[in-house]
């Protein structure tokens, strides 16, 4: 699925099959999940392929490994160039790319004096599927921000989000979202939230959360569109009194909320005001015209 005998990616200052590349089993990222990630997509476009918003996602990745100590040997306009040459040596238009820098041999908790930057892309559906999803109040809080850079997209926090997702799954759910320390919510394992009430949108405030780009993108095209957005702390209770809610992310790009627990929206999605997103976010993504209407 993410690979093949044909699968070119870059690793360590080339370009190799992927099946060909190797890494250690003494790498420090390998047993403490000191690495740093990135996910971004590329869209066939009018006027060709075209990664969305890369200064974006290669600034994000710098400053991830600025927050951990990991030290990154490339600039952004270099990663954004490798990242195009990954996609036409693998002749790849819509793709997902994934962006890896992990750090090599070392059994101590020291931060790393150097770093390996793997960029590989393969074709991938809509995440989170494109139908509506059952999510589930998640037992699991995100991370306290007092004990890890919530804002940084470090390999190790993903451990938190594989239990919560699984833990919905086991339930019978599509997905989990999170609450944060305070018990108020969060997101997902992968995507911002955004409830609509009273046609209006709400979305948590970036203190406990990854502050997406496609969360920011969300908040663009209200602002382009005119649909209010207000930056505001929910409860889940809150949430099962919302007309409807969305999921964001780059993978999962805008997906709709059929229920939570046991609530279902009494909105129908093609009503709600992320249906509007969701069709503006596509236009966007294809650099095409959206009007509202
Ligand atoms: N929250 C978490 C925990 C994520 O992993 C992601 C995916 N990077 C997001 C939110 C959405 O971020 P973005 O829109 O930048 O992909």
């Amino acid at each position: 699925m993410y690979f093949n005998e044909n699968t070119i990616l870059y690793f360590n200052n080339e370009f190799v099959k992927a099946t060909e590349a190797k890494t250690g089993l003494f790498d420090q990222s390998l047993h403490y999940g000191y690495a740093v990630f990135e996910g971004l997509r590329s869209y066939a476009t009018e006027s060709g392929t075209k990664i969305f918003k890369p200064v974006e996602h290669f600034e994000r990745l710098k400053f991830s490994c600025d927050s951990v100590g990991i030290p990154l040997a490339y600039n952004t306009q270099q990663m954004i160039d490798i990242s195009y040459e990954v996609l036409a040596k693998n002749n790849l238009e819509d793709a997902y790319l994934r962006p890896l820098v992990f750090c090599p041999p070392n059994m101590s908790l020291q931060k790393a004096s150097s770093s390996f930057l793997m960029i590989t892309a393969w074709s991938w559906g809509a995440y989170l599927g494109d139908k509506l999803i059952r999510v589930m109040t998640s037992s699991f809080q995100r991370p306290n921000p007092k004990g890890f850079k919530i804002h940084a997209k470090i390999s190790g926090h993903y451990v938190n989000s594989i239990m919560a997702c699984q833990e919905a799954k086991d339930n019978g759910f599509d997905e989990a979202l999170l609450l944060d320390i305070n018990g108020n919510a969060a997101e997902g394992p992968g995507a911002n939230l955004f409830i609509e009430k009273d046609g209006k949108l709400f979305t948590p405030p970036s203190t406990f959360i990854l502050p997406g780009i496609t969360r920011a993108t969300v908040i663009e095209i209200c602002a382009a569109i005119g649909i209010a957005v207000e930056e505001k702390t929910f409860t889940v209770d809150e949430i099962k009194n919302a007309d409807s809610a969305f999921y964001c992310g780059t993978a999962a790009e805008i997906i709709g909320w059929q229920s939570i627990d046991d609530y279902v929206f009494p909105i129908a999605w093609d009503q709600s005001i992320g249906k509007i997103i969701q069709s503006a976010y596509k236009a966007k993504v294809l650099e095409q015209a959206f009007k509202l209407g």
